[in-house]
């Protein structure tokens, strides 16, 4: 079979990625026909060097088969199907044991412990919240979570317009410094900060904000821009990044592929914390967990943490909550917004 650059995601793709020879034809993968196309088995020593991370998993119930393992982890085709990830590998490296019908695989250890921190934090994140708050005894390895976080930090330049919303309940014009954090004597907890801590919720669009208010028809809303007063240091979990596929190197370097898949799934899952949707009947203690993570982020030095919004129907909104809300200033215009419509989404279930 054939495959084409558009057959990798565009990140995995770069210039040390595209082998040599590449002939005009049609890609198998259901991409139209392209000038340079190249068998599969032109990055067999790259996908080899992949599977030798993996083994059978023997547990019953756990583990994942091996195309969609490889695609959580590595994130390195564009297709949607699995059972294409499965057509390009078996096409390139022909049969595998790993790729065998039914078989489901797992990381390999390496020369690490077993940990599965994404299970210890999810155990952790239960304790907390519902057993034992400020002496636990499922605390997660805090040289492998603090490791893990500064792996994804991003500079948030002064330049970053960042906007804010509030209900204008009778459409009189706000002040700036009606839009910034409230004192710390109304902090109410919130996904990142806990009661009485405030931190600066931002968003990176006024549309995301917007929806982050969850506001009603007719609504309006006064809407501030702020600036960071100086370029931040912020934990990145909208935007994880994962291994570089075509940097999987030798075998004796087999430990830290290992680790950095490891680290990446750990990313996944504390991204997925505070990517979670906002109920009504959300208790407060539900946040506990976020709140433990971000003051974790607060004590590394970083200044804040972006996350994906639940709640803009894009799927592209990106919010950003700063501990220390003098950080960032409000412009002195403050713009109202009317709400004309909402949209929403369902299907039966
Ligand atoms: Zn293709």
């Amino acid at each position: 079979m054939r495959a084409c650059a558009k057959c990798f995601r565009p990140a995995t793709w770069t210039a040390n990625a595209s082998p040599p020879e590449a002939t005009v034809g049609v890609c198998d993968f259901g991409h139209s026909y392209d000038s340079q196309t190249w068998p599969t088995t032109a990055w067999v020593d790259s996908l080899f060097k992949l599977f030798e991370l993996y083994e059978i998993e023997t547990e019953s119930g756990a583990g994942q088969e091996f195309a969609s393992q490889i695609q959580a982890d590595w994130q390195i085709f564009t297709f949607s199907e699995f059972g294409e990830v499965r057509q390009f590998l078996l096409s390139a490296v022909g049969d595998h044991e790993l790729l065998s019908e039914g078989v489901r695989v797992r990381l390999k250890s390496g020369d690490l412990d077993r940990t599965d921190e994404v299970a210890s934090w999810s155990q952790f994140s239960e304790e907390i919240r519902t057993l034992n708050r400020y002496f636990p005894q499922s605390a997660p390895d805090r040289d492998i979570l603090e490791q893990t976080l500064l792996g994804s930090v991003d500079t948030l330049c002064t330049d970053t317009a960042l906007f804010r919303a509030r209900l204008a309940e009778n459409g009189e014009p706000f002040d700036p410094s009606d839009l910034g954090a409230p004192p710390a004597r109304r902090a109410r907890a919130g996904r990142a900060n806990p009661v009485g801590i405030p931190y600066l919720y931002l968003s990176f669009s006024p549309e995301t904000c917007v929806y982050e208010t969850r506001p009603s028809t007719q609504d309006s809303l006064a809407i501030a821009t702020f600036h960071a007063n100086r370029d931040l240091r912020v934990l990145n979990l909208a935007d994880i990044t994962p291994p570089d596929f075509f940097d999987v190197v030798d075998i004796e370097a087999m430990p830290e592929q290992i680790r950095r898949v490891r680290f990446h799934r750990y990313l996944r899952a504390l991204g997925a914390e505070l990517r979670k949707p906002i109920h009504p009947s959300d208790q407060p203690t539900d946040y506990i967990p976020t709140q433990y993570l971000c003051e974790l982020a607060k004590s590394i030095g970083l200044d804040g943490v972006l996350y994906s919004s639940s709640v803009d129907p894009s799927g592209e909104g990106r919010n950003l909550v700063l501990f220390d809300p003098e950080k960032a200033t409000c412009d002195a215009l403050v713009r109202v917004a009317s709400v004309s419509s909402l949209r929403l989404d369902w299907a039966w279930v």
